[in-house]
């Protein structure tokens, strides 16, 4: 690699807010075969809100001051606009919390044993949902995520959530496809609602339901097949992800383990500047020929 051609493509990345760390990021960035994109916070905009609330057996209102109280513990995105939906609502004291990573969160309130999560958690505490489980697919299939509740053991309602994709997701994964590289979703969310965001992205591959501690394994698996791997991320549970990709790249509106741990970072926040980000690498290749 000449230094005037990692000169000048670190310098043209540095306009556009994309900052490589390193010249070896740069020369890396020519050769990706393989996007991985983390969904939420990267594809969407990260900014859930509570759209649906369907109980069974309990009022709206008594349902969410009991699932708030869990969440007010809990520092998950979903956690968070649960407890926005409830703020007007008179807030009950959480005991015994206990969070369980990418499944949800479990407490005590009002004496009651309130679950919050997903469809593995109520497995693990052998909750079947009944009637809300069409209820369940119907919000999954519009790419909602469905966040579950049980109270004493007995499902009391799902909660609909919607995370808009961010304006440029589209765009970015069309140039990904016209500079000719795959572009695959991976997601701790569940097959439905992430199926249904990747097709309205135009993303053909998703790996959905894994576990926090699994993303990394997930990315060394498509490197298994020798092929050179981005993986694009913003939050904690990305970060071992980041590190065992080819290529790393921060979400800058993202937490600092991901930004700290990327090669590269993308301060606009922009899925756009992922394809400007390997169309830079490939430019700087071909001066250094
Ligand atoms: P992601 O943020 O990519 O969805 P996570 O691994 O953090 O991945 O969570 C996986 C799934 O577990 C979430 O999509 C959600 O269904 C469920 N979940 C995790 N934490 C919570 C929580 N505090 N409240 C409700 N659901 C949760
Ligand atoms: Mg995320």
């Amino acid at each position: 690699a000449t230094p005037t051609a990692i000169m000048v493509g670190t310098g043209l990345g540095a306009k556009r807010g994309v900052l490589f760390k390193n010249a070896m990021a740069l020369e890396t960035s020519a050769r990706i075969e393989v996007v991985v994109v983390d969904k939420t916070g990267t594809l969407t905009k990260g900014e859930p809100e509570v759209t649906d609330v369907i109980t069974d057996g309990f009022g709206e209102d008594e349902l969410l001051r009991l699932v708030a109280a869990v969440e007010r513990e809990s520092e998950h995105p979903l956690a968070e606009a649960i407890v926005r939906r409830a703020a007007d609502l008179d807030g009950l004291r959480a005991a015994r919390f206990e969070n369980v990573p990418g499944h949800g969160a479990i407490a005590e309130v009002d004496g009651r044993r309130v679950v919050v999560g997903n469809r593995r958690l109520l497995e693990r505490e052998s909750v079947e949902l009944g009637p809300l489980a069409s209820r369940r697919d119907e919000l999954a299939a519009t790419g909602r995520t469905a966040v579950l509740a049980a109270i004493d053991g007995v499902p009391a309602g799902v909660i609909g959530i919607a995370d808009a994709p961010r304006e440029t997701s589209v765009a970015a994964v069309q140039a990904l496809h016209d500079l000719g590289v795959e572009v695959v979703m991976l997601t701790g969310d569940n097959h439905a609602t992430a199926q249904r965001i990747a097709a309205q992205l135009g993303i053909d591959t998703v790996i959905a339901e894994v576990l926090p501690g699994d993303k990394a394994a997930k990315v060394a698996e498509l490197q298994s097949s020798g092929r050179r791997v981005a993986m694009v991320g913003d939050g904690v549970n990305d970060a071992p992800a980041l590190a065992q990709a080819d290529l790393g790249i921060a979400i800058g509106a993202g937490t600092d383990v991901a930004i700290e741990t990327a090669d590269v970072v993308l301060m606009r926040s922009d899925p756009l500047d992922v394809p400007i980000a390997l169309r830079i690498g490939r430019g700087t290749l071909r001066k250094m020929r």
